[in-house]
């Protein structure tokens, strides 16, 4: 009865991993032999992770085996945690909660299987205040699972003991970084951590945790069950497997929809959107991986492919891979000063680039909106977005600085043009 917003890509059938998007679930991990030697199937699991290729679904492409293989170091007898990054709040991007309102079972099981290979007692999927539906579907999944045997005391008849909690946040956009999230599970004010020391050293005061993006872990049970080189063979070399694209502004059928990595942005739009509304040419701009990323302009967007180093040589990021279009109609100058407004709102204040300088940017912005900003002032917001990149203690600061930097690295002209008409506009005010 699941909704038919979400789409299938040209994948295969046989190849798509969220094909319980559409239908009831079947548990993948039964077919796994779980009771075979531990140190065996860590090893498996882990093989298998590194020759798939698999990185980072969350934005920043860090490839799972080898963060896995730092969770997987001796702990001195302290115990083992994981958890699991479900806090989505990026504008645009809604995959994760397509995917736990409708194929919840796929993270439990990838809860385990990362939980398994790490030898972690319990892992903890930290979900979005606002998700009250979604988090409602997940502990149904997870109730099912431990009736399942899946979970639990001797989960999956294996000798092992694993347990899935799930912890609501309070809608704070910052705690989907990965301390801010582990802060806020110990309770207290959800606020980045300087790293190091990383929470794989010292998680809370006495466990070693690991935190995984949402999207890496529900990729984990399929990759298992086809084994890692059927993953590897979609996308290109070290862009590989499937993702799930969300495509939404001025499209004509926004969605949600699993395709091949590195797949040209214009098919994607094309094929599974329904087109630009009014057409390719009337497109004016796209983020290509949520509202964190660098514009780029149409010129771009004909041939940059939506994988990880494509979108980096084009002087963006495949971020979350929130594709928001925007034709030209877009006052693209008002839509970045909005977008520099959320972080401005969301910043947790404690370092200063970030707090004076997303601050600075946020009045910029919205001077040149009304159009009354100094031409000077280009240069100047450009100089302050790299003060700010790269200078704070989390990426909250660069997701605020890139889409400035994009709207003046492409876009320089349409803010010196909405100068000029505030300008001929007071003189024809000062001459009448
Ligand atoms: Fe807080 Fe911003 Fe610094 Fe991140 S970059 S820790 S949100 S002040």
């Amino acid at each position: 009865t699941a909704p038919k917003k979400t789409q299938f890509g040209s994948l295969k059938d046989e190849d798509r991993i969220f094909t319980n998007l559409y239908g009831r679930h079947e548990w993948s991990l039964p077919v796994l032999n779980w009771s075979q030697n531990f140190l065996k199937i860590v090893d498996w699991i882990l093989n298998e992770i590194k020759t798939s290729g698999l990185r980072g679904r969350g934005g920043a492409g860090f490839p799972t085996g080898l963060k896995w293989s730092f969770m997987n170091k001796p702990s001195d007898g302290r115990p083992k945690y994981l958890v699991v990054n479900a806090d989505e709040g990026e504008p645009g991007t809604c995959k994760d909660r397509e995917i736990m309102r409708h194929d919840p079972h796929k993270l439990v099981e990838g809860c385990l299987v990362a939980g398994r290979s790490m030898g972690a007692r319990a892992a903890y999927i930290y979900i979005r205040g606002e998700f009250y539906n979604e988090a409602s579907n997940l502990q149904v999944a997870i109730r099912e699972a431990y009736e399942a045997g899946l979970l639990g005391k001797d989960a999956c008849n294996s000798g092992y003991d694993f347990d899935v909690f799930v912890v609501r946040g309070a809608g704070a956009y910052i705690c989907g970084e990965e301390t801010a999230l582990i802060e806020s599970i110990e309770g207290k004010q959800g606020k980045p951590r300087l790293k190091p020391p990383f929470p794989a050293d010292v998680g809370t005061t006495h466990c070693l945790i690991t935190a995984l993006s949402f999207p890496r872990r529900v990729w984990l049970p399929t990759i298992c069950r086809r084994g890692g080189t059927w993953f590897a063979s979609f996308g290109r070399e070290r862009n590989s497997g499937t993702k799930l694209f969300n495509i939404s502004g001025h499209v004509n059928t926004p969605c949600t929809v699993e395709e091949e990595m590195s797949v040209p942005l214009k098919e994607l739009i094309e094929k599974h959107a329904g087109g630009v509304r009014g057409g390719w040419d009337n497109l004016l701009a796209v983020l290509p991986g949520g509202s964190s990323t660098p514009l780029i302009p149409k010129s771009v967007c004909e041939t940059v492919p939506m994988d990880f180093d494509g979108l980096v040589q084009a002087q963006t990021g495949l971020g979350t891979a929130a594709v928001i279009v925007m034709d030209k109609s877009t006052d693209l100058v008002r839509a970045i000063a909005r977008l520099i407004e959320f972080y401005k709102h969301e910043s947790c204040g404690q370092c200063t680039p970030c707090r004076e300088g997303v601050d600075w940017m946020n009045k910029v912005m919205w001077r040149f909106v009304q159009g009354n900003a100094q031409a000077a002032e280009i240069d100047a917001l450009w100089e302050i977005s790299k003060q700010i990149e790269g200078h704070t203690i989390c990426a909250l600061g660069d997701g605020a600085a890139w889409p400035v930097q994009g709207l003046i690295r492409h876009f320089r002209p349409e803010l010196e043009q909405r100068m000029r008409r505030h300008e001929e506009a007071q003189a024809r005010q000062a001459s009448a």
